[in-house]
């Protein structure tokens, strides 16, 4: 059994429509399923549209899909149980386009990394300082770093510290939602060379969600590529681009 794997997965919304007086019903993913295994990465492509972060959130657990499963680690994943949900969330992190965005810009990167480590573990306080130096050298910064505030940083370096609060936890699974996509092409290869050392050597499976067709053949073992909600092609990266 796979590390993580979705089984006909689909998520629908109701859409208010102010032209019609019904409500009408938009499938946002339809009939999806996938398997993820330990260390790999499974690249999600698709065009803006075809439901690649609606996919995500339901398989981090924070919203409900209208019908098929989601397991992990050999477990269902029960949508209403908290406990559960919080377990999941802190072995499966994501990361996003723009760091920026999901930096707090009041907080000094160091606190905001303890934070994350005093909500979801049962360190110390000495400890914590100790696993944020780890993880921020981990990620190729210096532990002087943490006395700063996310505008201090150049775009590659506040991924860096995005990856960081990804990693902190040690999770299982990282989905990447188009990790690259807002940097210059010169860091672009830094923060990917970052990604699959991390994978080296924590043992890392990414969701590795991307429409750069260059970076998926160099990352992924597996291809899911979406279009309008759908799967439409599944396979390996030699299935998927070897062909005639
Ligand atoms: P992608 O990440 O591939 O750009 P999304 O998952 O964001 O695609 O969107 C897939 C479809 O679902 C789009 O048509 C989008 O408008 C719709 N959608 C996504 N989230 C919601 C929501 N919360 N309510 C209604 N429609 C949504
Ligand atoms: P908790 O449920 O442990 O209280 P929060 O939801 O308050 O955690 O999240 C704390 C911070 O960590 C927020 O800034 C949030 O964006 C970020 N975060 C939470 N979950 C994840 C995750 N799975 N991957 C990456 N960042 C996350």
């Amino acid at each position: 059994m796979s590390l993580l794997s979705a089984r006909h997965l689909c998520k629908s919304y109701q859409i208010k429509s102010y032209q019609f007086a019904q409500k009408n019903q938009l499938d946002a993913i339809k009939d999806i399923s996938f398997d993820l295994e330990k260390g790999k990465t499974l690249a999600i492509v698709g065009e803006s549209g075809s439901g690649k972060s609606t996919l995500a959130r339901q398989v981090i657990g924070i919203e409900k899909p209208t019908a098929g499963e989601v397991y992990f680690n050999n477990q269902v994943m029960q949508y209403n149980d908290k406990k559960m949900r919080r377990e999941r969330f802190k072995n499966i992190r994501m990361i996003f386009q723009n760091p920026y965005e999901s930096l707090n810009p009041q907080a000094r990167i160091g606190k905001m990394l303890e934070e994350v480590l005093r909500i979801n573990t049962r360190l110390t306080d000495k400890q914590r300082k100790e696993k944020v130096a780890e993880t921020l050298s981990r990620v190729g910064l210096l532990s002087e770093h943490r006395h700063r505030y996310p505008h201090m940083f150049s775009g590659g370096q506040r991924q860096r510290i995005a990856i960081a609060r990804a990693i902190i936890l040690e999770p299982q699974v990282i989905i990447a939602d188009e990790p690259l996509s807002a940097l210059d092409v010169s860091i672009q290869a830094q923060i990917l060379n970052l990604l699959q050392e991390l994978q080296e050597e924590m043992g890392i499976s990414y969701l590795f969600i991307s429409h750069d067709l260059n970076v998926v053949e160099h990352v992924a073992d597996d291809v899911m590529v979406m279009y309008r909600g759908e799967v439409v092609e599944q396979g390996t990266v030699a299935q998927i681009f070897d062909q005639p």
